[in-house]
């Protein structure tokens, strides 16, 4: 994919990458095809087969096995023998084994609080992955470091909602550009001002990848992973589906909520609001075209991108006559959910009613009860009823609304496939159709959909 006038680009790798010595050697091998590739960011090595552990899960097995006073060694027996092999196989000195080990012993002997235990845990498989990965890339000629994320510059804080980047860090991070060689940074965690060890959130490996793409300023970010590219639909529903070659960033957000795991959808926003292009590539097909994510795309041949669902959605039904004329009755009804605690996804109206949408989970611990009760207490309305199994199916594409008839089409679709539809949302932006349908038809509602928008042009 030609995006022209790059001069430097920041490559994440994600777990499956490097999930063996054979994995390391095919990315060494794209990080010297390209001079342009100056900061490379890592996972841990990820699952090797369906059957294998992750080693960040495996770390985490073994920290808290330790932590409680449990049987461990099993776990740091599987982790040392895994970085051994990896080590030995691509012919690296010893010392780094024996660095490994003693930086796993100093951890267990840390006395800390356990979550706080268990970070110091987890960041040894980036941490490793990372000094691997440099060690090997200098016994290639290719002149490279070991960066630590906060020798980097991301300077990391804690609120309410989580780990965050502190905003002094991109000034810090912009001193990277004058790095010689290229520089390997660990991804998924890092340190607060005041050195406590902090990881994101799992998968956040591509956090770090867009802070540090957003920090130099990099014009491309890539992130490899195991597939050739975006794909329009999930294939395990549609066999062979076609690719997004392009797409925004808007439809991405609006794909990653239905479902589509490529990414983490808050990962991207560093490099979003830098307006920097990212890439997916496949590390095993580095050749194979990928999929850009950009801030703007001219009109392409699809007004559709793609189409992405996700499953464990419920309704909350209420209704009243002359709802309409009752001030404050929508307000009233979104306070009750607040007070206890549910944050809703989407609320669609009529006149006499309106519906919640909120994730399953949030109606756990008998959640869904005092709701309804207090809705018949403090509301008095015709009825209330409350609709599980639902799946939220997303048709999204920029290119919707400049063309006339995509609803049509999509409802055409759904009632081909018999899909009886419980609700349709358009936000006004016109980035995304979602319907509201039975997770019993979701296969159906997807096949249908695809053949409609993508198989009969
Ligand atoms: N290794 C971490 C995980 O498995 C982070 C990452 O791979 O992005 O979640």
């Amino acid at each position: 994919m030609d995006v022209g006038g790059i001069e430097m680009k920041v490559a994440k790798f994600g777990g499956s990458s490097l999930a063996d010595a054979n994995q390391f050697m095919k990315v060494a091998n794209i990080v010297q095809e390209d001079e342009r590739r100056k900061f490379i960011v890592v996972s841990a090595p990820g699952k090797r087969h369906d059957h294998d552990y992750k080693m960040t899960d495996l770390l985490i097995q073994l920290g808290t096995a330790y932590v409680k006073d449990e049987k461990y060694k099993s776990y740091y027996i599987t982790i040392m023998d895994r970085f051994t092999t990896i080590i030995n196989e691509l012919k690296l000195d010893q010392s780094i084994v024996t660095e490994i080990e003693e930086r796993l012993k100093s951890i267990m002997s840390l006395e800390l609080p356990f979550d706080e235990h268990l970070d110091h845990f987890k960041a040894l498989g980036e941490d490793s992955s990372a000094r691997i990965l440099s060690a090997y890339l200098n016994s290639q000629g290719i002149e490279s470091s070991y960066t630590n994320p906060k020798d980097a510059g991301i300077i990391l804080k804690e609120d309410d909602t989580g780990v965050q980047l502190c905003e002094s860090s991109y000034e810090l991070l912009a001193n990277l550009r004058d790095k010689s060689g290229v520089s390997v940074i660990p991804g998924f965690f890092s340190y607060t001002a005041d050195n406590k060890l902090k990881t994101f959130s799992r998968g956040g490996s591509d956090i770090t990848g867009a802070i540090i793409a957003a920090g130099v300023k990099a014009d491309l970010y890539e992130n490899f992973t195991d597939v050739d590219s975006v794909y329009t639909v999930n294939p395990t529903i549609v066999e062979n589906p076609k690719a997004i070659p392009i797409l925004t960033y808007r439809e991405m957000r609006e794909l990653s909520y239905a479902g589509f795991s490529v990414f983490h959808d808050e990962a991207l926003i560093p490099a979003f609001k830098e307006n920097i292009p990212v890439e997916i590539k496949n590390t095993n097909n580095p050749s194979a075209k990928g999929t850009l994510i950009v801030s703007d795309k001219k009109q392409s041949e699809y007004s559709v991108v793609g189409i992405a669902s996700d499953t464990g959605f419920s309704s909350i039904y209420v209704s009243k006559f002359l709802m309409n004329r009752e001030l404050g009755f929508g307000r009233k009804l979104l306070q009750i959910l607040e007070e206890e605690g549910v944050s809703f996804e989407h609320v669609p109206s009529g006149i006499d009613e309106m519906t919640i949408i909120v994730r399953d989970t949030q109606l756990a611990n008998n959640k869904e009860d005092i709701i309804v009760e207090r809705i018949k207490k403090e509301l008095s309305p015709d009825t209330v009823t409350v609709h599980h199994n639902l799946a939220m199916v997303m048709v999204v594409g920029e290119g919707m609304k400049e063309t006339i008839g995509m609803a049509q089409t999509a409802t055409t679709a759904l009632g081909e496939a018999s899909v009886n539809l419980e609700m349709i949302n358009q936000g006004s932006s016109e980035v995304s159709m979602m319907f509201g349908i039975k997770a019993n038809d979701l296969h159906r509602a997807i096949q249908s959909l695809y053949a409609a928008f993508f198989e009969n042009k």
